[in-house]
């Protein structure tokens, strides 16, 4: 398979295996802890709100989100929740840190497939440690000629990996299931950007579909339609 692209870089989460089901099954536990407080809807709004005013402060990921957890439970008891729950939110997280690694259906093979006739790279947002953990549980590590973990996914950082990697901007492919992270940036930077939505977009990544119009880019229903795209 030959292409015109020097680099191909993916993203992980929600693009190589899943993510947004585990912190969707936590919503589902830390409502149930305090559900004799407050409803559902209410407590998942307020969660919310703290997480991404916590963002600048804690960045992405899951340690972030066990504090903004922790931060909800105290704010919606009014200071009631006990060590003990709060415990359980420590727990929450840990078992999110330690949940199996779930490749999507075909990742595996498109990225074997493509690693041996481009460079790939593996681009991707969150705690260092967690991805460092879930890319070598992934068993897809030794395929990815360079690994970057950043703490955001702007154009600058897109101007800055292309840079560091000494890639022309057309000659540089992102794919990926953020719109918001890994699409739009990348074509404000000069790449080019393969979108392959997952069944479900966390909405801090959501971009008003007035936006998404303004911008050119191809989109997939699956990874597996990645390589006949390239030209495989
Ligand atoms: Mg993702």
């Amino acid at each position: 398979m030959s292409s015109r692209f020097e680099l191909i870089a993916f993203d992980a989460d929600d693009t190589l295996w899943h993510n947004e089901i585990v912190f969707q099954s936590t919503h589902k536990r830390f409502v149930s802890l305090l559900e004799k407080y407050h409803e559902p809807e209410w407590i998942l709004e307020r969660l919310f709100a703290t997480e991404i005013q916590n963002l600048k402060h804690f960045g992405y990921g899951i340690k972030g989100f066990t504090l903004s957890m922790i931060e909800t439970a105290v704010e919606l008891t009014e200071g009631r929740v006990s060590g003990k729950e709060i415990q359980y939110i420590v727990e929450m997280g840990r078992d999110m840190l330690a949940h199996p690694v779930e490749l999507l259906e075909g990742a595996k093979e498109v990225v074997e497939e493509i690693a041996g006739s481009h460079p790939i790279m593996l681009l991707t947002k969150g705690d260092l440690l967690d991805q460092e953990t879930k890319l070598a549980r992934s068993g897809l590590g030794d395929l990815f000629s360079d690994i970057e973990i950043v703490s955001e996914k702007n154009v600058d950082t897109y101007a800055a990996v292309l840079e560091r990697q000494k890639v022309h901007p057309e000659k540089f492919l992102m794919v990926g299931n953020s719109i918001k992270s890994d699409i739009i940036p990348v074509l404000e930077a000069g790449g080019e950007a393969v979108y392959i939505p997952y069944k479900t977009t966390w909405a801090h990544e959501q971009v008003p579909e007035k936006e998404v119009k303004q911008h050119q880019f191809t989109r997939l229903g699956s990874i597996q339609e990645l390589p006949p795209w390239l030209g495989g």
